[in-house]
């Protein structure tokens, strides 16, 4: 019996279920991932307890001899990963991180160019609800009508348009690959600083499957958890130039005490992502991601700029008469688990939206390839046959068996087994 279950068996049963849930369904979503239990391990561990603010050798509270070696690995780690001369692994989330850049460069009002979030781009990246938006005066470039993908020709123009402080590249549903050299030539040109939000890339990048920012940006934050497959945080990298003034702004100037559980989780997960296994996961998620494209399309499905060069694709469902919403809970009831997800141009409502994006890198980290992606379209095309107004519950059920047998053949966390009547 565990300590949770005799404690609080509520809570308890919550992540029993969640097992179970993520046991049986086919995770999908693009920004999600599956830890090891390395990584879970360090996550829950006692490091839960210490208060650690400051930094490796300069704390403010005292026994932080252990939490001061955990960090100093985990910023080794990460420099040492991505080839950075300078590593922040504080940020509790991505967008602290992103906003721990802002501060460090920007003053309220300053002009920043990053990607529209209709098009792909991230709340923080200059959306009007988010801190962002509010703070700085965005604008932003988005995909060309024609290609759907980034048109460098019209974001150099609007860089000379609106002599933008900084430059924002990055994006949280854009299937292609990000031309950071092009950007960097645009900011030289304007004399802009250059930031890259690597939060979806940033195992592609570890892995060297998608160029890596390092080389090209000023800034490259990103979030431990979607494609890197660590813990839920954000990390930051820089030139060596601007590390005090980002330490600074991390701690205190929007942060007190750091995750050191959580850092220490990052750790491992940096540590992991060196690993020649981890580099094939990655080569295997962005294989997977075009058989599933293409396995799509055979079916009459419409993929936004025509495919995909990373780990994600956004599926424009339009002329299966079908919304992203209705699409969303249809195959989450066959026991596969989207988004729905504005595509660009979308005329629906951002709740209803025409579009899914589905991402590979959890099937994947479960050991699902390329036969296992041609029958995931099938599955897809099967429930989502009716167009979404009157789906047959039979056929969703027999999904949902078929899904629930093949997440048996590739079993995730084998120490612990979800209850089968959870
Ligand atoms: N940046 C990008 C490109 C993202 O896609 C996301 C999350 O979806 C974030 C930042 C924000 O990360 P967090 O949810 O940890 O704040």
């Amino acid at each position: 019996m565990s300590y949770l279950a005799s404690s609080d068996p509520e809570i308890h049963r919550a992540i029993r279920g969640e097992l179970k849930r993520q046991y049986n369904q086919l995770e999908m979503i693009a920004s999600e991932n599956i830890v090891s239990p390395a990584v879970l391990e360090a996550q829950g561990s006692i490091f839960t307890n210490k208060y650690a603010e400051g930094y490796p050798g300069r704390r403010y509270y005292g026994g932080c001899e252990y939490a001061d070696q955990v960090e100093a690995l985990a910023v080794g780690r990460a420099r040492e990963l991505f080839g950075a001369e300078y590593a922040n692994v504080q940020a509790h989330s991505g967008s602290q991180a992103n906003m721990a850049v802002y501060f460090a460069c920007l003053n309220p009002g300053d002009t920043v160019l990053g990607m529209d979030l209709a098009h792909g781009g991230h709340l923080s990246h200059g959306s009007a609800v988010n801190f962002s938006g509010q703070l700085y005066n965005f604008v932003s470039y988005g995909v060309s009508r024609e290609t759907e993908r980034l048109d460098m020709d019209e974001v150099r123009r609007l860089a000379l348009e609106h002599r933008p402080k900084m430059i924002v590249a990055g994006a949280s549903a854009y299937p292609r690959v990000l031309d950071f050299a092009a950007f960097r030539r645009i900011a030289d040109e304007i004399g802009a600083l250059f930031m890259v939000d690597m939060a979806h890339i940033a195992g592609l990048v570890a892995a060297g499957i998608h160029p890596s920012p390092v080389p090209h940006a000023d800034f490259v934050t990103t979030t431990t958890h979607k494609t890197l497959r660590g813990p839920r945080g954000g990390l930051i990298l820089a030139k060596e130039e601007f590390g005090k003034k980002l330490d600074s702004k991390i701690f205190p100037g929007i942060q007190g005490g750091p995750l050191v559980h959580v850092i220490a989780a990052k750790a491992v997960v940096f540590k992991e992502a060196m690993s020649e296994e981890f580099r094939r996961n990655m080569a295997q998620v962005a294989k997977n991601a075009q058989a599933l494209g293409q396995a799509l399309v055979a079916r009459g499905f419409r993929l936004v700029s025509g495919g995909t060069d990373n780990h994600l694709l956004l599926v424009d469902l339009t002329p299966k008469k079908i919304t992203g919403k209705a699409a969303e809970e249809i195959l989450e009831a066959a026991g596969i688990t989207v988004n729905k997800n504005a595509i660009p141009f979308d005329t629906e409502k951002r709740f209803v939206t025409s579009g899914i994006r589905i991402g590979t890198p959890a099937v994947t980290t479960r050991g699902l390839q390329e036969p296992e992606m041609e029958q995931i379209a099938t599955w897809i095309d099967r429930a989502l046959a009716n167009g979404g107004t009157t789906p047959d519950q039979a056929v969703l059920a027999e999904i949902r068996r078929e899904v629930a047998e093949l997440c048996d053949r590739f079993p995730i966390y084998l120490d612990m087994q979800p209850d089968r009547e959870a």
